[in-house]
């Protein structure tokens, strides 16, 4: 089979596009052709390579409906949604003090807001019979993290929100997967990454001994965009490094 991880002409709307991993993704996906609608509450400008940014912000599902409203008009097709946008607030404390406020922008933001745009792009999706959507959780989706109780919740939610919508799709060929990425090098981490000690015991937990770059989210993308993945349906792909993975963290 030639050209099997071909994303040439689809079209894909990608969330939180001005930031590290979404910008790395919309990069990734336009340099191969694929035409990107970039979203995010703040936006560089209009128009570089192949990706058409507009300002959104995710929680407010009219404006993101009418995003796709214009998008499919102008095509008639809307191939792949990535829903990239988060946030993280931690509060290092104890998850009694956590903050009711930080509690529900996180969860708003993550997941409220990830389930809006999947109502509001499957429509366009169903008038072609076809579409992947991509879901950006964590491996908090897996695993305990500390002080950050929302965070682990909401990427949790995701995960199996993405199943929930996985199964109810299926039946109007559209697939439904997550994408989980470990620790990688963005503004969401950089106080970790900038924190030496912090930086190694990171790096240590991976089976590859490093962090992550937005980069390494570009392949297993285009896999799950493109054709290659086509019986690939409610799955989730961590990209860590073997994080979730590693039985023995050496010192
Ligand atoms: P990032 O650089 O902070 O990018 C997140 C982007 O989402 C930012 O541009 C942010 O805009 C935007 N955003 C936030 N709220 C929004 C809203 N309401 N509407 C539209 N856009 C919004 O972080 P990242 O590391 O690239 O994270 C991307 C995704 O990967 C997130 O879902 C994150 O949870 C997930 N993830 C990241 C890591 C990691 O190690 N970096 C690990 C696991 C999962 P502002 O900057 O203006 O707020």
């Amino acid at each position: 089979m030639k050209n099997l991880f071909l994303v040439k002409d689809k079209i894909v709307i990608v969330t939180g596009a001005n930031g590290g991993i979404g910008r790395a993704i919309s990069r990734g996906l336009s340099e191969n052709d694929a035409i990107v609608y970039g979203i995010d509450l703040k936006t560089p400008n209009t128009k570089s390579g192949n990706v058409f940014y507009h300002k959104c912000d995710v929680s407010k599902p009219k404006q993101f409906t009418k995003i796709c409203e214009t998008i499919f008009k102008k095509h008639k097709h809307i191939d792949v949604l990535v829903n990239c946008a988060g946030i993280s607030l931690p509060n290092h404390k104890s998850n009694q003090q956590y903050s009711q406020k930080n509690w529900l922008k996180t969860i708003e933001v993550n997941l409220t807001a990830s389930f809006y745009c999947m109502q509001a792009v499957i429509p366009y999706m169903m008038k072609n019979n076809q579409g992947s959507i991509i879901n950006i959780t964590s491996i908090n989706a897996e695993l305990g993290f500390p002080e950050n109780p929302s965070y682990v919740a909401s990427k949790g939610g995701l995960k199996m929100l993405s199943k929930s919508f996985a199964k109810d799709c299926g039946i109007h060929g559209i697939r439904v997967n997550n994408i989980g990425p470990g620790y990688i090098k963005t503004d969401m981490t950089k106080n970790s990454f900038k924190n030496k000690k912090l930086k190694k015991t990171r790096e240590k937990h991976t089976m590859l001994n490093r962090w992550g770059t937005p980069e390494d989210l570009i392949g297993p993308t285009i896999f799950l965009a493109s054709d290659s993945s086509r019986y690939v349906t409610g799955q989730d792909i961590y990209v860590d490094g073997g994080w979730l993975a590693n039985g023995l963290v050496s010192d």
